[in-house]
């Protein structure tokens, strides 16, 4: 047995297709239940390392898989996923789980309910293995906003997954999830899907049910899996899309069959580079690994064409300006009454809220809360918070025009692969400006995949963010195949 701590890459395990696994399950070759206990083996001896799982629910992962179990002793047909054995990103609830969003405040929180996308996965035959780390109130591109400590890339763990849905692409990476659910406001999707190494989606604005997803900024949350193989994360993102009562945004639009989307070749596809996102800052290595993804579209059949998006440049900002406000406003509810944490120290009501969010939230989060609070305020909303809004709406015209040109866009998903532990925590502004190939898409509500796509020398790994027009999914993972099947 070699030694794994001796290796940088140890950590890396490409879990099998759900295919595979489907197979494996319902020949009864493979047992739900030693399905899940080997996960919870492996999670045992690398978690305390990768610091990815916050939690786990192993009774409830136990009992699941033994219904399928039983299904597939009696030759029943199985559910689509069933016995996958998944982690759920801590910002999601999952009922009697404790959900903590990365957060002290949420100490001791445990939800009533679970959310739609969990329900669903669960109804459709997968195994939840627990929470998974994440930054606190998703606010971060590091993972090390997380109250409970940093995860650690299992490529080379003195570097961060990415953020804010750090552990749900760790999980994958490092096989201690065959499937995770994340979610992404400004890039916490696909940027860390990018620094591990894995598939990630953001799924249309609405398409996915947002009910029981603690809410970050609600005109740009969303919700959507991280998997190894890009048929996988779109055959998941069908099982979790559609109508939902409980969410009154989400889209009533019918769910396409996503994974035989992505089946078709992507030839006669219409590709579009936009010079915007190859310009200073972009890193050479990440640069020369996104053109040989480029060229492996052409030779796939793709045209590929130039394009302009000039406003990219105010994303960063309207981006920061409209997730603080929405945020100031969704956090207010944390006040030490209703959940969670409450101050010891207050002799009065206005001292127990004082109090209570002083302890309970991080210092990101108070940044937050303070610049959105300042945004929304009277006599700068105008300056700040309506400009914002009208840069998001140039945006997203922006991209529809360039839709009516190309089917789908392909750009870096971040400008760096993965940094060191605590490289950028001193410097809040270099952080930001890791989303900035990621948020434009989150203003205009537009979908998207990040799809692994060659690494640099050192062996980080580097991703292509594949945009796809309002309810395009199955396009960018028509895309997203042909770059898979390239690398
Ligand atoms: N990194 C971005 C932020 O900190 C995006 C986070 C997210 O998508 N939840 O806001």
């Amino acid at each position: 047995m070699p030694d794994e701590t001796q290796s940088a890459t140890s950590f890396v395990e490409k879990p099998k297709t759900l295919a595979a696994l489907r197979e494996e399950i319902s020949s009864g070759r493979t047992k739900a239940t030693d399905l899940a206990a080997s996960y919870y083996a492996r999670i045992e001896e690398k978690n305390p390392r990768l610091n990815v799982y916050l939690s786990l629910t192993k009774e409830r992962a136990l009992a699941q898989a033994a219904r399928i179990d039983a299904l597939a002793a009696k030759g029943d047909p199985l559910p689509p996923l069933a016995g996958v054995p998944m982690g759920i990103k801590d910002a999601l609830v999952v009922q009697g789980a404790p959900a903590t969003a990365g957060s002290k405040i949420l100490k001791g929180y445990q939800p009533p309910y679970d959310c739609t996308a969990v329900a669903r996965l669960e109804a459709a035959g997968a195994v939840l293995l627990g929470k998974l780390n994440c930054d606190e109130f998703a606010m971060g591109s590091s993972n090390e906003n997380s109250a409970f400590g940093p995860v650690r890339n299992p490529v080379d763990p003195e570097r961060v997954p990415g953020g804010s849905s750090g552990g749900s692409a760790a999980a994958v990476a490092a096989n201690l999830a065959v499937a995770t659910l994340g979610s992404d406001t400004g890039g916490s999707i696909r940027q860390p899907a990018s620094f591990c190494g894995v598939v990630g989606v953001l799924p249309t604005w609405g398409r996915v049910s947002r009910y029981g997803l603690i809410a970050f900024a609600s005109s740009l949350d969303r919700v959507g899996p991280f998997a190894a193989h890009v048929r996988d994360a779109a055959t998941l993102l069908g099982a979790i899309a559609g109508h939902d009562p409980m969410d009154a945004t989400c889209s009533a639009a019918p769910v396409e069959d996503y994974a035989a989307a992505s089946d078709k070749p992507a030839a006669g596809l219409r590709i579009g580079v936009p010079a915007e996102y190859f310009a200073e800052g972009l890193d050479a290595e990440v640069r020369a690994a996104i053109e040989k993804g480029i060229a492996a579209l052409e030779a796939a059949g793709c045209s590929i064409h130039p394009i302009a998006l000039p406003h990219t440049k105010y994303a960063v900002p309207a981006y920061y300006l409209i997730a603080t406000a929405e945020a100031s406003a969704n956090l207010a509810r944390f006040d030490g009454v209703r959940y969670g944490y409450r101050s010891p120290q207050s002799t009065s009501l206005a001292g127990m809220y004082a109090h209570s969010r002083d302890e309970g939230f991080g210092a990101e989060v108070k940044r937050r809360i303070l610049l959105g609070t300042y945004a929304l305020s009277a006599g700068y909303y105008d300056a700040y918070y309506r400009k914002a809004q009208q840069v998001r709406r140039i945006l997203a015209e922006e991209f529809l025009r360039a839709f009516a040109q190309v089917d789908a866009i392909v750009t870096p998903t971040s400008p760096f692969p993965a940094f060191k532990i605590g490289e950028k925590t001193g410097d809040p502004l270099a952080m930001y400006l890791a989303d900035i190939y990621t948020v434009t898409a989150s203003l205009a509500g537009i979908c998207g995949v990040s799809v692994p796509c060659g690494a640099t020398r050192a062996g980080l790994p580097v991703g292509m963010q594949i945009l796809a027009p309002h309810l395009g999914e199955s396009t960018a993972f028509r895309v997203a195949r042909a770059v898979e099947a390239a690398g």
